[in-house]
């Protein structure tokens, strides 16, 4: 496999799939640019190294073809910017006019090409459209490890006609690297903590971090089928009923493979899913009816933070309570700040899918962690041990 550290690029068109599925308000400005920086290291290798650059990303759900909102020219300004270099921009990712401009490209030229998803094709993953799109470089990166999990033309397909010259970008290869470390090489001991609503949308990586850490901690919403299927009163929390047994049968699993598992001990309860119901705290498993859980409490933030801290491979997925209304972040913050703490102290720690990136980023921890995992569904995808067909396709 060829890698972007040693790859001669003098003379050459790097054709870089990147994320710039950025978020845009109402004036298509940009309100969070992370992905656009997470890829400027990329971009500004090839350039020192004498290559030239032209990127192609999606950038939301356009339906049926052009769509103005979804142009990635609202993005040129501020990605110039970034790389103090001038972006030109071509107005379709494919035809004449694309291919003219990316033919006669001199080194140190940037070109962004519009919305890869204005051609249905390229969802599809249409050879056709990928050939095409393949004419623009002369050498493939895959730096767009969001969107790994799917086989779509510039993602995987794409990749067939650079035989031998394809390679991931820093990102990916950074995202790939950090989930195999804690997978397959963790220093000891290893503690996964996974939250968020629902179990059901979680078993396959449960199941897959049973083989891999010493101590599963189980917090928000999805605590509280593991807590019934015990035997527990939940009171009126989240809970999937369907999962009861499902649920005995992983604590089972865990105990067979020497697996702690740790539950909450004690729950903030309201009396409404809203910020103004009324609160307090009490066991997880004695929840009077009328009450639900929201947040974990005290006691269990002190408990799961004494686990964290003492471990030296730390993977966290999901928020260990409603975290986006102000009286219920605590658990979460408190684990994020446990998971800080025991960074600090020489673990390793990976911060993993849609909800725990918002909570760490909502925090400001992000830089008092390991590595936080730029591709939600991609990474959990990838921990649960599927093929992703973007990897695969650049390692094939
Ligand atoms: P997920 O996408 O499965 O990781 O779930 C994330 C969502 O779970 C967040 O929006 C949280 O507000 C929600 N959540 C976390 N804890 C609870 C809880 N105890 N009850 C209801 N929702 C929760």
């Amino acid at each position: 496999m060829k890698n972007i550290s040693s790859y001669n690029f003098k003379n050459k068109r790097a054709l870089i799939r990147v994320d710039f599925n950025v978020p845009l308000n109402n004036e298509r400005e940009i309100t969070d640019d992370t992905r656009l920086k997470a890829a400027i290291p990329t971009i500004k290798h090839v350039l020192k190294e004498g290559g030239s650059v032209v990127l192609m990303s999606h950038l939301g759900r356009p339906e049926n073809g052009f769509d103005e909102r979804y142009s990635l020219k609202h993005v040129v300004n501020h990605l110039s910017n970034l790389l103090q270099t001038q972006v030109d921009f071509v107005k379709d990712c494919i035809g004449t006019e694309a291919e003219a401009a990316t033919k006669n490209f001199k080194p140190g030229d940037v070109i962004l090409l519009e919305n890869l998803r204005f051609h249905p094709e390229e969802k599809k993953g249409d050879k056709t459209f990928a050939k095409n799109l393949s004419k623009h470089g002369d050498v493939y990166i895959n730096e767009a490890f969001g969107t790994a999990h799917r086989a779509h033309a510039s993602t995987a397909i794409i990749a067939d006609y650079f035989p031998n010259d394809k390679m991931f970008g820093f990102l990916v290869e950074n995202e790939i690297k950090s989930i195999d470390k804690v997978l397959h090489s963790p220093t000891k001991p290893t503690t996964a903590i996974v939250g968020g609503a629902k179990v059901s949308s979680k078993i396959t990586i449960i199941e897959k971090l049973l083989s891999a850490v010493d101590h599963l901690i189980i917090g928000g919403g999805m605590a509280y089928t593991f807590v019934k299927a015990q035997g527990g009163n939940i009171g009126d929390s989240l809970v999937e009923d369907d999962y009861l047994e499902l649920a005995l049968k992983l604590l089972n699993q865990a105990e067979s493979k020497g697996v702690k598992i740790h539950l909450p001990i004690d729950t903030v309860v309201a009396d409404a899913f809203s910020e103004d119901a009324n609160v307090k705290t009490c066991k997880t498993n004695d929840i009077e009816k009328g009450w639900l859980g929201l947040d974990i409490g005290e006691k269990s933030v002190e408990k799961f933070s004494k686990v964290i801290e003492e471990s030296k491979t730390i993977l966290w997925n999901g928020p260990m309570g409603v975290f986006e209304m102000k009286g219920f972040q605590n658990g979460t913050v408190s684990i994020a700040k446990a998971i800080a703490r025991a960074t600090e102290k020489g673990a390793f720690s990976l911060i993993g899918g849609g909800d725990s990136v918002s909570a760490i980023n909502k925090f400001d921890l992000a830089d008092k962690v390991s590595y936080v995992s730029t591709g939600g569904g991609a990474m959990l995808e990838y921990l649960e041990g599927k093929d992703l067909p973007g990897i695969a396709a650049i390692k094939s």
